[in-house]
C-alpha cells in the first residue's frame, strides 16, 4: 500500500530551524558550524560538559531549568544550569580526590535520577571517559562491559549494586570505586551525596582537545564480545547541529527523549544535545506506562518529543481515547528512532496527536542522527528521510554475503532509484566513532573505498528519501535494543544442560522482534517443560532484559560447513520461507 506524504502548514515550515534543505545541504560546512560552540575558556580546547552546562551557567540561561527530573512517584525536582554546574564541578573534584585520572573510565548503571546526569557530566569535566550501561542488563552483560572497558569507577544505586554487582565484583579488578546514590550498605561502596557535599566545588575543566576520548558506547555485533565504540569530545558539535536540524530543537524548548541513557540515543539526545541548546531536559525515572507518558507530556509541557517505534505502537494499542484525554498544546514536534517505524504510526501521530512522527536513522557508531524527516519538509510515511546537511550517504552494490561487495579495494555505488544496497556514509562528521576499544582490525573492517559501511540494507527513491529494508547481519532489534545473538548463545551454553544454541529475532507486532533461542541439549538432559522454564529463568537472571523470551528444543540444529549454527536457516524456518532462499545467503 502507498501512503500519501504528510505536508506541513506554512507557519510550521517557516518557524523550523531548517527551512531550505537543498541550500543547507549545498552550503553546510562543519568547520563553519563550529562557531555555534564556545570552546573552553582561554582556548583550552573543547569539552562536552562545558558546552552542555558551564557556558549556559555563566550566561543568560543560568537560572533556566536544565533538568526537570520526574521521579517514580511523579514528584518533580528542577535543577537549573547554575545548580547543575556546581553539582558537576563537585563530581569532577570528587573524582580527583579519589585519585581517578583523566582518561580513566567512569561507568554508570542506574535509571534517570539526577545523580546520573551529575555523574556523566561531572566525569566528562574531569576528562574521564563515560560509559553508560543499560540498567536492565543482567550481571553477565554488565561484567563483560566493565571488564572490556576497564572501568575504574561505577555509579549505581544500592539496589542495583546488591542485585547485579556484588556477586561479580571480585572478577572486576580494575574497579576501584563504587559510588551509590543512596546509603552505603557495605564498606566496599561510597555514598555519593555526602561525598559530593563534602568537597570544595571550585573546579576548572582541564584542557581537552576535540579528539580527546569522551564516551564509550558498547554495541553488539553478530559474533564475538560487545564492541566498545569510542567517541570524542568533538562529537558535541554533531549532537548540537543534528538536534537543531533533525529534532527542530530551539533554545528554551522543553525536550523529552524517552531512550535510556544506557543506549547511545539516551546519551547523545537525552543528555548532551538538548543541554547544548539551553533546553530543559525532562528526565523521567518511571518505566513505560501509557497514562504516565501522556501525563508527563502534558504536565511538563513538552515541546519536542523524541521516542521509539515500540513505545509509539504501545501507545497506539491504548486507542485514541487515552490520548484525547490529555491536552498537549505545547507539543510541536515528534521524532522516532532505533527500529523501523511503520507508516501506520506516522499517520496515527497525525490523526491522534495532530503531528506526524518524524522517523530518523543513525547508529551507535555514527554518534548522531544521519538521516531524517525534517520539520519543514513533507513526511513520507515509512521512509527514514534524507541525509542531514553535512552528511553524505550512499548505497553500495552487495555481494553474495549480503554486504557491500569490495573488488580490488573498490565498491560500486548504486545510482538508480529503488535498488537495494548497503547503506554507507562518507566519514568526516565530528561524532563518527574513532575506534572499537582494543580492536583495530574490527574497526578497519567497517570501511571500504572511502565509505563507512553501516551493515544496514536500504533503498532510495527518486527524490533521495531512504527506506529501510533490513540488517545485512544477524543482530536482533527488540524493543529498540540491539541484541547480539552470540552474547545470548554464549550465556545459554554456559548452562550444563545446553550443548549448543542458535538465537534469532522473530517478528513481533509491538517490539519489532523478540529474542528466540533454539537449543540442543547435552547428553542426559531431557527436553521437559521444567527445563525450558529453568533455561528461561537462567537467561533472564544472567542477561536481564536481552534474555530470550522463547526457547525451543531442537537436537538437529542446522550447521554451516565450518560447523557454525545457521541462524538464517532457523529464521527461514521460523518465517515459513523456502530454506533454499536463505541458505544461499549464509556465509560458510
Ligand atoms: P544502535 O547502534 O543500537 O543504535 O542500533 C542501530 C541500528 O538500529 C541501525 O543500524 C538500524 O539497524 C536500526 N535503526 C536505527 N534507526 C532506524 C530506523 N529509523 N529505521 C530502521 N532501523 C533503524
Amino acid at each position: 500500500m502507498r501512503w500519501d506524504p504528510i505536508r506541513k502548514p506554512q507557519a510550521a515550515r517557516a518557524a523550523a530551524n531548517l527551512t531550505d534543505y537543498a541550500t543547507a545541504c549545498r552550503d553546510f560546512d562543519w568547520t563553519a558550524a563550529g562557531s555555534a560552540l564556545s570552546g573552553l575558556p582561554g582556548g583550552r580546547g573543547l569539552n562536552i560538559a562545558h558546552e552542555a552546562v558551564d557556558r549556559h551557567a555563566t550566561g543568560p540561561r543560568a537560572t533556566a531549568v536544565a533538568l526537570s527530573c520526574v521521579d517514580r512517584h511523579e514528584t518533580v525536582t528542577e535543577i537549573t544550569y547554575a545548580e547543575l554546574k556546581e553539582q558537576t564541578d563537585r563530581f569532577a573534584v570528587l573524582l580527583g580526590e579519589l585519585g581517578v585520572r583523566p582518561g580513566e573510565r567512569v561507568f554508570t548503571l542506574m535509571g534517570r535520577a539526577p545523580e546520573l546526569y551529575i555523574a556523566v557530566l561531572g566525569a566528562l569535566k574531569a576528562g574521564c571517559v563515560v560509559s553508560p550501561l543499560f540498567p536492565a542488563f543482567g550481571p553477565e552483560p554488565i561484567r563483560q562491559r566493565l571488564t572490556l572497558g576497564e572501568g575504574s569507577v561505577l555509579v549505581t544505586t544500592p539496589t542495583l549494586y546488591r542485585r547485579r554487582i556484588r556477586e561479580i565484583r571480585d572478577r572486576l579488578p580494575a574497579l576501584r570505586h563504587v559510588l551509590v546514590t543512596g546509603e552505603a550498605e557495605t564498606p566496599d561502596v561510597t555514598a555519593l551525596r555526602p561525598a559530593l557535599a563534602a568537597v570544595n566545588p571550585a573546579f576548572t575543566i582541564p584542557a581537552t582537545s576535540p579528539e580527546t576520548p569522551a564516551l564509550l558506547h558498547f554495541t553488539s555485533g553478530t559474533t564475538g564480545t560487545p564492541k566498545g565504540a569510542v567517541h570524542v569530545h568533538g562529537a558535541v558539535l554533531a549532537h548540537h547541529v543534528t538536534a537543531a536540524f533533525a529534532l527542530d530543537l530551539h533554545a528554551g524548548d522543553v525536550f523529552w527523549c524517552t531512550a535510556d541513557p544506557g543506549w547511545v540515543t539516551g546519551m547523545s539526545y537525552g543528555v548532551i544535545a538538548p543541554l547544548t541548546h539551553g533546553a530543559t531536559v525532562v528526565c523521567d525515572e518511571g518505566d513505560f506506562d501509557a497514562k504516565r507518558w501522556y501525563r508527563v507530556l502534558s504536565a511538563e509541557r513538552v515541546n519536542v518529543w523524541y521516542t521509539a517505534p515500540t513505545a509509539l505502537r504501545m501507545l497506539m494499542r491504548h486507542g485514541p481515547g487515552l490520548a484525547k484525554e490529555h491536552d498537549l498544546p505545547a507539543l510541536r514536534f515528534i521524532a522516532s528512532v532505533g527500529e523501523p517505524l511503520n507508516p501506520e504510526v506516522v499517520v496515527w501521530g497525525q490523526e491522534v496527536l495532530g503531528l506526524p512522527v518524524h522517523d530518523n536513522w543513525w547508529q551507535t557508531e555514527t554518534g548522531a542522527i544521519m538521516i531524517a524527516n525534517f520539520a519543514a519538509e513533507e513526511v513520507r510515511p515509512g521512509s527514514m528521510g534524507r541525509p542531514l546537511p553535512g552528511i553524505e550517504a550512499g548505497l553500495l552494490a552487495r555481494g553474495e554475503d549480503g554486504r557491500a561487495q569490495v573488488t580490488g579495494g573498490h565498491v560500486r555505488e548504486i545510482t538508480e532509484p529503488d535498488v537495494e544496497g548497503e547503506l554507507a556514509l562518507r566519514p568526516g562528521w565530528p561524532s563518527m566513532f574513532r575506534g572499537y576499544l582494543g580492536e583495530p582490525a574490527r574497526y578497519e573492517k567497517c570501511f571500504a573505498d572511502g565509505w563507512y559501511l553501516t551493515g544496514d540494507i536500504a533503498r532510495r527513491d527518486t527524490d533521495g528519501y531512504y527506506w529501510f529494508v533490513g540488517r545485512a547481519d544477524d543482530v536482533i532489534k527488540s524493543a529498540g535494543h540491539l541484541v547480539g545473538p552470540f552474547e545470548v548463545e554464549s550465556v545459554l551454553m554456559a548452562h550444563p544442560a545446553v550443548a549448543e544454541a542458535g538465537v534469532i529475532g522473530t517478528p513481533d507486532p509491538v517490539a519489532g522482534e523478540l529474542v528466540k533461542a533454539f537449543v540442543s541439549l547435552a547428553p542426559g538432559a531431557e527436553p521437559t517443560e521444567d527445563l525450558r522454564r529453568e533455561l528461561i529463568a537462567f537467561g533472564r537472571r544472567e542477561l536481564g532484559a536481552v534474555a530470550p523470551k522463547e526457547i525451543v528444543f531442537d537436537q538437529h540444529l542446522p550447521h554451516t560447513r565450518s560447523g557454525k549454527v545457521m541462524r538464517r536457516l532457523l529464521k527461514a524456518r521460523e518465517l515459513g520461507l523456502p530454506e533454499g532462499d536463505l541458505s544461499t545467503v549464509e556465509q560458510p
